[in-house]
């Protein structure tokens, strides 16, 4: 395994890779790896060639009072999980090296980005699309990963490959969880004992509002349960829990077929994000 962190060193090991008629399997992360990471580059190493896992912290898809600073980095601890699974290629490069100029082209989310994670996070998707549009440019995958566990990301960035024809497949695998239905996520470490003791209720919620979704069919009804279960198990604050269709991820309506309940919760300090895809006969995936 190598790691890179200049577009050089990367796109002289993509050109070559190529030229050998090489597939490419590219995971975007910000580090800090766990289980969900690991599985979605295990899935791109049995399909592909070539595994490019990219390791970059992007700073255009924090707000200016979010975690960017202490999001938590660990390069060497990451290379060695990294190399367990078999990336090929970790490329990290520094953010002088992603945006050596400030005030360039940006990138700008459309309709499904105003909702959900987008409405509390104000440019969050145009940085994702901005990084991740320039990775698909550096690594030119065959195949990208991405996780549900971040469902309307996948649906923005499904967006963007079908409205810019970027020639790849985008491959989506389902949320990891702890034993106790938390999902495993980089910010579990911000977790007080007592905010893990916890965590797990937005998993639960998430839960009992499918059943009763499933059960008689109203949304509002399915919410409040969701909203009193995490009220009732925890002190945390709720920033959204909606039910919506998926991909489109509109108000859900009797053509729905695929619908997704996605809640984000503080935690003490910490903002967690949970989801369920589900269709009427059951889980569905991205
Ligand atoms: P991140 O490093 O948090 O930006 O995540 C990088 C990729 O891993 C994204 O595609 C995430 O959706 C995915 N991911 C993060 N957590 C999980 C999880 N618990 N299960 C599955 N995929 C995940």
């Amino acid at each position: 395994m190598r790691v890179v962190t200049t577009i050089t060193a990367l796109k002289a090991i993509i050109r070559q890779s190529k030229s050998e008629g090489k597939s490419i399997g590219l995971v975007p992360t910000m580090g800090y790896l766990h289980e969900g990471h690991l599985a979605l580059a295990s899935k791109a190493g049995e399909e592909n060639d070539l595994v490019v896992m990219s390791i970059f912290v992007n700073p255009t898809q924090f707000g200016p009072n979010e975690d960017f600073e202490s999001y938590p980095r660990d390069l060497a601890r990451d290379t060695k999980l990294a190399e367990s699974v078999g990336v090929d290629i970790i490329f990290a490069p520094s953010v002088e090296e992603m945006y050596p100029e400030d005030g360039g082209i940006t990138i700008k989310a459309g309709r499904q980005s105003e909702i959900l994670c987008g409405a509390s996070r104000p440019g969050h998707f145009d940085g994702v699309l901005q990084v991740v549009t320039k990775l698909f440019h550096l690594a030119e995958p065959t195949r990208a990963y991405f996780g549900q566990k971040d469902a309307q990301q996948v649906a923005i960035i499904q967006t963007l490959v079908r409205d810019y024809n970027f020639p790849l497949e985008i491959r989506t695998l389902p949320i990891v969880r702890e034993a106790d239905g938390l999902a495993k996520s980089s910010r579990n470490v911000y977790l007080t004992d007592s905010d893990r003791a916890v965590a797990p209720a937005i998993n639960e919620a998430l839960i009992v509002a499918k059943e009763e979704f499933l059960l008689k069919g109203n949304a509002d009804a399915a919410i409040k349960l969701a909203s009193r279960h995490i009220e009732t198990k925890t002190s945390g604050k709720i920033d959204y829990i909606e039910l919506l269709s998926y991909p489109d991820l509109k108000t859900v309506t009797e053509k729905t077929e695929h619908f997704l309940i996605a809640a984000a919760v503080y935690i003490g300090k910490t903002r967690l994000i949970d989801n369920i895809l589900f269709s009427l006969k059951g889980e569905a995936t991205c």
